[in-house]
């Protein structure tokens, strides 16, 4: 007699496929049993098993997803009595794929919410198709010993459930109650009691105006009741993560409602933004604010005509709302102080949030990996990410092709770093600016555990171009430490990677017209690139063409205040003192800064087309100094007229590369703001010359290249209103455009750029 053996790959533990096999074979009448191991899912059966295998691959649980599955058949060595579920085995040097989290199921929240139950109103409720995962997960196989749910020792009716093939709670790891799992308090307030009580108690001092940091998930949240506008405005006051010193910041908080119905009474939700929004990985959608809704307090995201908002994804949160109808909105932004990383440990909370919020809700299940909300905005179905973290991470993003294992460090702001095992890209969560200690801390970590849970010892290290970013002389520090040949480290120009990363999620190989719109990248001629059009492959590239350089006077200090590019463009254009009231409006440092671009003194060359847009923002009177990374930018696109169809003028000049002089354009919309043009208007009109100018360009090089190919990245098209442009002119023009759906077109996606083009260097032909 002959049994078969069954391997299925994929995200299939922590997802409830062992008992969902169990109760398949038991249907089938088959004998065997199944295991998990380092790989996946292992089954062993006796019989005819072709429906079994046919009903696994077609409707497999909610939450798994089959990558392979394999049959063969093997040597019988003896009957089994029944079906059962072994105990796991650790195979080394393979990995299994580990579940992202997922956010609080439908039955389970019913279940919460039902008087009768006897898990009522507990906050950490959770079954096999919900709950933690990568955060809490230590090791793999994906088993309760190597989670932060060891401690816990379940009770007899937990035991029961976890052993219970039948129950939905079979082998769910974090299974718990409030008898034996973990439990919610309020720090330094006993009284208060636990769990419910003790949120109920927080609800009263939210309700009163209070700042709360709450223990989640993924790390700590700051919160407060986003009508409150004393609230918010309190909380803005205390977060000082502004990027210019003693100036508060504008950045916006994120909200978490109770349902959607809550969100529509201040956001404009489409159907596609619905299903984002209720979707297991729960992010933070960025939605159009209402017009004149007053639900949300203005301080929540000032000068912005977007809101990021959640639905709760954890058990916790959703009782924060319990009752209904007590917080429209709550904010829940990032527990932590500047730009250091989210806070995930009581102690950690404690000493640090202490000067940010007045009172602690704080709980007992570790959080092993720390992993922020993810953020997107919906572009008709598709979603773009602005931060790929919890719900996503560690998904992996299949390569197309088997790659020896790479390890990618990634760039300076938004980092993520990305590692490559087989055909598959293993992309970081968001771990932020690596400017301090405590984000390379958080960067060190990641990298041990997913090196560890993916079993990946890389051999082939890629980092930034730029010199003095920590992530690469982290990446020359791994390559010393791990014995790696100067050959096998290699450096990525910044976007070249941004356009290696969408080819590599499009699986796109040729010759494309790479468009990066971006912000800051160390160029190959030492200058600062941002607006570039390059010829790219994934191994190579040619810059074809290039916003005209320009200075940046002062450097960083640029970057943060828009109005001394404007003094730059002015410069290059009609003069300073062509804009009327400029000069008195900035006063004496017009004149300095004027002198510093005049003669290049502490003003590098750059054609950053982030730049071009602060100039603008700058000229239009809207902003001349930003407290966050892209400000003035968002508020441009924030107050652009939408319906505008004019154009400004700009011209193509130079070859090999070309490049687009933006004088003409600056030179009209001087004439526009002096003779009192709607701002609405003129940000209109510029934005549509931005994509014009994308187009012009790809004409030009698809006459010279025969390429028809375009693909855009880049933090600057994180812009809506500039990407849907774009992408209309050029596909209107017959061009093929791609845009990353993936990870972000923002730095946090150059990492897997970075991997796919040290492959192609190293691998040779
Ligand atoms: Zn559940
Ligand atoms: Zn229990
Ligand atoms: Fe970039």
């Amino acid at each position: 007699m002959e049994n078969t053996r069954i391997r299925i790959k994929g995200i299939v533990q922590g997802v409830g496929f062992r008992p969902f096999v169990y109760n398949l074979a038991v249907k089938h009448g088959l004998k065997g049993f199944c295991l998990n191991d380092s790989e996946g899912v292992v089954i062993e059966v006796e019989g005819d098993p072709t429906a079994f295998v046919e009903e696994i691959r077609n409707s497999p649980p909610p939450l798994a997803r089959i990558d392979s599955m394999t049959a063969e058949k093997i040597a019988s060595n003896g009957g089994f009595t029944g079906f059962t579920i072994r105990e796991s085995m650790s195979v080394d040097g393979r990995s299994v794929l580990v579940s992202p989290d997922v956010a609080a199921c439908g039955e389970c929240l019913e279940e919460m919410l039902d008087p009768s139950d006897r898990r009522y109103l507990y906050p950490f409720i959770n079954c096999t198709n919900c709950g933690p995962r990568y955060s809490i997960v230590k090791d793999i196989p994906y088993d309760r010993p190597f989670t932060t749910m060891a401690p816990f020792v379940m009770c007899p009716e937990c035991g029961n459930e976890y052993h219970d093939p039948s129950n939905r709670r079979f082998h769910a790891q974090p299974n718990a109650c409030a008898v034996c799992g973990p439990k919610a308090w309020l720090h330094g307030k006993p009284e208060a009691g636990v769990n419910y009580e003790a949120i109920s108690a927080a609800q009263k001092l939210l309700k009163e105006g209070e700042v709360a940091a709450i223990k989640g998930l993924g790390g700590f949240h700051l919160a407060c009741d986003g009508g409150n506008p004393g609230a918010v405005q309190k909380l803005r006051e205390r977060k000082r993560r502004s990027i210019r010193k003693g100036v508060q910041s504008n950045k916006p908080f994120a909200l978490m409602a109770p349902d959607v119905e809550t969100i529509r009474s201040f956001c404009e939700v489409s159907a596609e933004e619905e299903n984002a929004l209720l979707a297991r990985q729960r992010p933070i959608v960025l939605l159009e604010k209402k017009k004149g809704a007053r639900t949300v307090a203005d301080a929540v995201a000032p000068g912005n005509r977007r809101l990021g908002v959640m639905l709760p994804y954890t058990p916790l949160h959703r009782l924060l709302f319990h009752p209904e109808g007590l917080f429209k909105a709550l904010v829940m932004t990032s527990g932590n102080i500047a730009d250091e990383p989210i806070v995930v440990e009581n102690g950690d909370a404690l000493k640090r949030l202490s000067g940010l919020a007045d009172f602690f809700l704080l709980h007992d299940r570790e959080i092993y990996m720390r992993v922020d909300d993810s953020i997107l905005r919906m572009d008709g179905k598709t979603g773009r990410f602005i931060r790929r973290a919890r719900g996503f991470v560690p998904d992996v993003i299949p390569l197309g092709e088997e790659m020896e294992e790479v390890f990618a460090a990634g760039g300076l702001l938004k980092n993520t770093f990305c590692l490559t095992k087989g055909t598959n890209a293993i992309v970081s969560q968001h771990i932020g600016d690596l400017e301090n200690l405590e984000a390379m801390e958080f960067y060190k970590e990641t990298l041990r555990n997913l090196k560890n849970t993916f079993r990946a010892d890389p051999k082939i290290v890629a980092h930034d171009l730029h010199p003095d970013y920590l992530s690469t002389a982290f990446a020359h520090e791994y390559a010393a430490e791990h014995g790696i040949p100067a050959e096998r480290v290699i450096a990525v120009q910044h976007h070249h990677a941004h356009i290696a990363g969408a080819m590599a999620e499009h699986n796109l190989i040729g010759g494309v017209i790479g468009i990066s719109f971006d912000g800051t990248g160390f160029g190959e001629d030492g200058n600062i690139w941002g607006g570039e059009f390059l010829i790219a492959n994934r191994r190579n590239f040619q810059r074809a063409a290039h916003l005209k350089y320009t200075r940046l006077p002062g450097g960083d200090m640029a970057a943060k205040e828009p109005w001394r590019m404007a003094v730059s463009y002015l410069a290059g254009s009609g003069g300073v003192d062509s804009l009327k009231g400029f000069r008195q409006r900035i006063g004496p440092k017009a004149g300095i800064v004027e002198e510093m671009a005049e003669k290049g003194l502490n003003s590098p060359f750059t054609s950053s087309m982030g730049r071009l847009f602060d100039a603008v923002a700058s000229i239009c009177g809207l902003r001349d100094e930003i407290t966050f990374e892209a400000e003035a930018a968002i508020e441009l696109e924030s107050i652009a007229d939408t319906d505008e169809t004019g154009l400004y003028p700009f011209a193509i000049i130079g070859s090999q590369p070309l490049e687009i002089d933006a004088a003409p354009l600056i030179r009209a919309i001087v004439q526009d703001v002096n003779r009192g043009t709607a701002t609405e208007e003129v940000a209109g009109k510029f934005h549509n010359t931005v994509a014009e100018m994308a187009l012009k360009v790809s004409m030009r090089l698809k006459g010279v290249y025969g390429i028809n190919e375009v693909v855009l990245t880049g933090g600057v098209f994180q812009n809506s209103l500039l990407s849907k442009r774009t992408k209309e002119k050029l596909e209107a023009a017959g061009f093929v455009v791609y845009m990353q759906e993936k990870v972000p077109s923002n730095d946090g996606g150059v990492s897997l750029g970075q991997a796919v083009v040290a492959w192609e260097r190293v691998k040779g032909d």
